[in-house]
């Protein structure tokens, strides 16, 4: 005999809340062939607007509302397959970083106010953009697509305080941006794209993972530079890696890659990366070099964690020359065994008698949990307890110093500021923005 009945909550394994979640992470567009993301759904509070606010503004207001790049990403996955495939699953951090770009351009436009030197500003600005972009590979229809998505998204979130004034203004802003970006891919050289397989992978500490390539072509970057890459292990998230080694007609690099806590693609790629996976990699860009003017200026070199990679590289590149401005280079992180690349840092410095290493770690001794560790090998100067911020102002104000710097935002938002008011000139400091 069989009992008629409801389910209940409680014959469901994952319960009803859960249930309703996992149906609504999965997008349904292209099993209904919808295209329009907007349609029939009007918001119930739209972006107030005001007909005496110059119209660029007004869009501007329009980019940086909160509900922007859930609404924008839903209308680029209505527009199509090739847009699901370019933007990860979750892509409102990327279209967060769009909406300030957007915003910047537009206000910077309407700050112009007509003076061409300024606008040129923002144009150049979308033309970096643009060469950036080229590893997307994007074609006119994408720039279209992506341009009604855009006026869609903003008419959605205006509502009722949408009109023609609008609209013109965003096509002809968006029209003169995307002819720009074009222009950018157009004028890079060498491949947008290379691929890279996995040769080895080493794991020095849990968290860490060394992993060394070689790619189809050589990539000519700068040392200090840094790539963007794309990795099986995240589809479409793009991440800025720096090689540790420098360029080479081999084709071998080589990464350090810490697994950042909740981070969408280092916690993956640490955990899964393995000999024969194939990356992608794009256009070498980032600023850190070493002033080579004569007489040379000493030089200063302060890592933290991975951050050692693209400084390494630079120290590699050094070895080539007879003779080099004098580096100190502090290198820091958390505990003593996580200094995984002091081995090969020591080695570069018994044959660069113009270069000196401080270890530094916060603390004195390695948790029992992070099992058994190397030997840290012996350096000039011992190793240090403290932060990196402090260890570096404890010696001075190095204001003769080129100086540096390469680490997780956290660690450069500190060395920066500590070493301001310590007195090192703003302008001797070098690293890449996060
Ligand atoms: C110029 C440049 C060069 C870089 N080179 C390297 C490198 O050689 N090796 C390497 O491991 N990483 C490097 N990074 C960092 C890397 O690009 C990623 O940001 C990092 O791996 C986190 O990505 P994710 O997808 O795991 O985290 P996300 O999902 O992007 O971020 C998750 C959270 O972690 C924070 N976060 C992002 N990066 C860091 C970080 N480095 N430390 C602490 N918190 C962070 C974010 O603010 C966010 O809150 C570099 C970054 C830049 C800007």
């Amino acid at each position: 005999m069989t009992t008629d009945r409801t389910p209940g909550p409680a014959d469901d394994p994952f319960g009803a809340p859960d249930v309703e979640r996992l149906v609504g992470d999965i997008d349904l567009d292209p099993y209904l062939g919808r295209t329009d993301a907007h349609a029939g759904a009007a918001l119930a509070d739209p972006v107030p607007t005001d007909a005496g606010t110059p119209p660029l503004l007004t869009l501007r207001d329009l980019a940086t509302d909160p509900r922007f790049p859930e609404l924008f990403a839903r209308a680029l996955r209505a527009a199509g397959p090739d847009f699901r495939e370019l933007f990860p699953r979750d892509a409102t951090p990327v279209l967060r970083e769009f909406s300030r770009a957007l915003a910047y351009a537009l206000e910077a436009t309407e700050q112009a106010a007509g003076d061409t030197a300024k606008v040129e500003e923002v144009v150049d600005f979308a033309r970096h953009l643009g060469a950036d972009h080229r590893k997307l590979e994007l074609t006119r229809r994408h720039h279209d697509t992506f341009g009604e998505a855009l006026v869609g998204t903003l008419r959605h979130l205006a509502g009722p305080g949408w009109d023609d004034r609008l609209e013109t203004t965003l096509r002809t802003a968006y029209a003169v941006l995307s002819a720009a970006l074009r222009e950018g891919e157009a004028a890079a050289t060498g491949p947008a794209r290379v691929g890279a397989t996995v040769v080895e992978v080493d794991r020095p500490t849990r968290d860490v993972a060394v992993v060394r390539l070689i790619t189809d072509v050589m990539i000519d970057y700068h040392p200090g530079q840094y790539l963007s890459v794309l990795t099986p292990y995240t589809p479409a998230v793009w991440r800025r890696l720096s090689p540790a080694v420098p360029s080479n007609p081999a084709g071998q690099i080589e990464f350090h890659v810490r697994d950042v806590p909740e981070g969408t693609l280092s916690g993956p790629l640490v955990r899964s990366v393995s000999v024969g996976d194939r990356w992608v990699l794009a256009r070498p860009l980032g600023h850190l070099d070493v002033d080579r003017t004569e007489p040379f200026r000493d030089v200063l070199m302060v890592a933290g964690g991975t951050g050692i990679a693209p400084l390494r590289c630079l120290l590699v590149d050094m070895m080539r020359f007879g003779d080099n401005p004098r580096v100190h280079l502090f290198y820091g992180a958390r505990h003593p065994g996580d200094l995984y690349d002091l081995p090969t840092l020591v080695d570069l410095a018994s044959t660069a008698p113009w270069l000196t290493i401080q270890p530094v770690s916060e603390a004195d001794e390695d948790p029992w949990w992070a099992g058994a560790r190397r030997e840290l090998p012996r350096t000039l100067h011992r190793r240090q307890t403290g932060t990196l911020v402090d260890a570096v102002t404890g010696w001075g104000s190095w204001a003769d110093r080129q100086v540096l710097l390469s680490g997780s935002p956290e660690m450069l938002r500190a060395t920066v500021k500590g070493m301001v008011a310590a007195g090192t000139p703003r302008e001797n400091i070098l690293y890449d923005r996060p």
